[in-house]
């Protein structure tokens, strides 16, 4: 089911990256299809965006904005099970977010010489959930509590209108919201929702940082619209990576990598092993696990995909090199020294360790958050977390004489830079500051 590559006796292949299986449709590839819509939306606002999800949604909305009862309403109705998930998911996430807050730094340079680093929340923030394939109630969560927790002022959150529910967003990421006390929804969805969320459009002010994950159009938007607006990561189709060995359960490793490829058939399921029986038996255990699952369709196509596969290596260290190079979502390890291995893992968004720690637990209930950078961004970007919703600002305070004990240097490196007026602004003031100091 899954195709194999073979890197047996490639250990001193210079660029793993080139090797390991990727989408052909990437982010780069959708730009060209979400540029036109974001632009639209810029110049047209709502028209516009009721316009798109007419055609990518097949609703027949006049309004974006979901009204406060319909979320009342939603949290009312919830199914008392889910409403408990959501709470423990909730109470575990946020604890984590808690212990992650970061405190101002303050650095004392000398007498009278002081730099503190103020961790300051942003103003306003957009959070997208997604409502195309399913109803993704969990990212309520991953992307409402960091943002609560980091002291963000002003929330809005906005997900796939869906046309059996009125046009509205799934009711139980209505009720979510509800829980979390968010008021300001929208019923909005893919490139239409990132670009409405980075120009403001009708009611929709424009938001200073949009986070969340999202289909290939979604990110693609994030990136053509960073820089209008902060982005957390780019959290796109999902990822899963395997380190395995011998010792690994072929059960659990194909029961993960179909865990995955529910989410989306772009979805990437890779394994990377030393051991050919493994290989085999997860591939025998894929057949039989595959043919009961709901999503057969989907998972078949995310399976066989360019983005899916087998890897092959020589052992657990090359598959160290592999994994590193391939930068995954989500990587899992199924190894004899599982914690010695993942504490050499540089480039993963998150690392789940054993056998006892899937990524679906990550996905919900974990205390760690689901929001992930995918495609390779992980050897340079975050998971989403607290710290996504925070600046740092430095506040820089010198007295008269702590300027002068580093004047001398300033001024150097302005003339070194042939910047004149940069050593000026600082004599101007040592001069004074000596007049007054040599006045009897
Ligand atoms: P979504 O909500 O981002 O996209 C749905 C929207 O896509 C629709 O509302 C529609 O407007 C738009 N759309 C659909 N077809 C289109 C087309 N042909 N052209 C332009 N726009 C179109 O996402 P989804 O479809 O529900 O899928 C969820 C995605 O989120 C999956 O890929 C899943 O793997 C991913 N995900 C990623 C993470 C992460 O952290 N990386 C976490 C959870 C989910």
């Amino acid at each position: 089911m899954l195709r194999r590559i073979d890197l047996r006796g490639l250990a001193s292949s210079p660029d793993y990256r080139t090797l390991v299986p990727r989408a052909d449709f990437d982010v780069e590839s959708a730009l060209h299809v979400v540029r036109p819509i974001c632009d639209d939306v810029r110049d047209r606002g709502v028209e516009a965006i009721l316009e798109y999800s007419a055609k990518f949604d097949g609703v027949q909305n006049t309004e974006i904005a979901v009204p406060r009862e319909k979320l009342r309403t939603a949290l009312a109705e919830l199914d008392p099970a889910v409403r408990a998930g959501l709470e423990e998911s909730i109470r575990r996430l946020r604890a984590t977010c808690e212990a992650e807050l970061e405190n101002d730094v303050v650095t004392d340079l000398g007498p009278g010489a002081r730099v503190t680093q103020r961790m300051v929340p942003v103003d306003r923030v957009g959070l997208y959930v997604p409502g195309g394939v399913a109803p993704l109630v969990s990212s309520v969560v991953m992307n409402v509590v960091p943002a609560q927790v980091a002291g963000v002022g002003s929330i809005a959150l906005t997900s796939s209108p869906q046309k059996d529910f009125g046009g509205l967003p799934h009711p139980t990421v209505l009720a979510a919201c509800e829980l979390l006390g968010i008021e300001e929804v929208y019923a909005v969805g893919g490139a239409q929702a990132i670009a409405m969320l980075a120009y403001g459009a009708g009611p929709c002010r424009k938001v200073d940082l949009v986070t969340g994950p999202g289909n290939i159009y979604t990110v693609s938007a994030k990136r053509l619209l960073k820089g209008v607006v902060g982005i957390d990561s780019e959290a796109g189709p999902t990822e899963i990576a395997i380190l395995a060995d011998d010792t690994a359960d072929a059960a659990y490793v194909a029961a993960d990598l179909i865990s995955q490829a529910e989410h989306d058939p772009m979805a990437a399921s890779v394994l990377v092993t030393d051991s050919l029986r493994l290989a085999d038996e997860v591939d025998a255990e894929l057949d039989k696990q595959v043919a009961v699952t709901r999503h057969v369709e989907r998972i078949r196509t995310a399976l066989a995909g360019e983005q899916s596969g087998i890897v092959l290596v020589d052992d657990v260290e090359q598959g160290l090199d592999v994994v590193n190079a391939y930068a995954a979502e989500h990587l899992e390890i199924h190894t004899a020294d599982a914690a010695g291995v993942a504490g050499r893992v540089r480039n993963a968004g998150a690392v789940f360790v054993g056998a006892f720690a899937p990524v679906s637990l990550g996905d919900y209930c974990a205390g760690s958050n689901h929001v992930l950078p995918t495609a390779g961004c992980a050897c340079h970007s975050s998971g989403l977390s607290v710290r996504a919703f925070l600046k740092a600002v430095h506040v820089i305070e010198y007295s008269a004489e702590a300027l002068a004990e580093v004047a001398d240097h300033v001024m150097t490196l302005a003339d070194a830079e042939d910047l004149p007026g940069h050593g000026a602004a600082v004599r101007v003031r040592i001069e004074l500051f000596e007049t007054v100091a040599a006045q009897p």
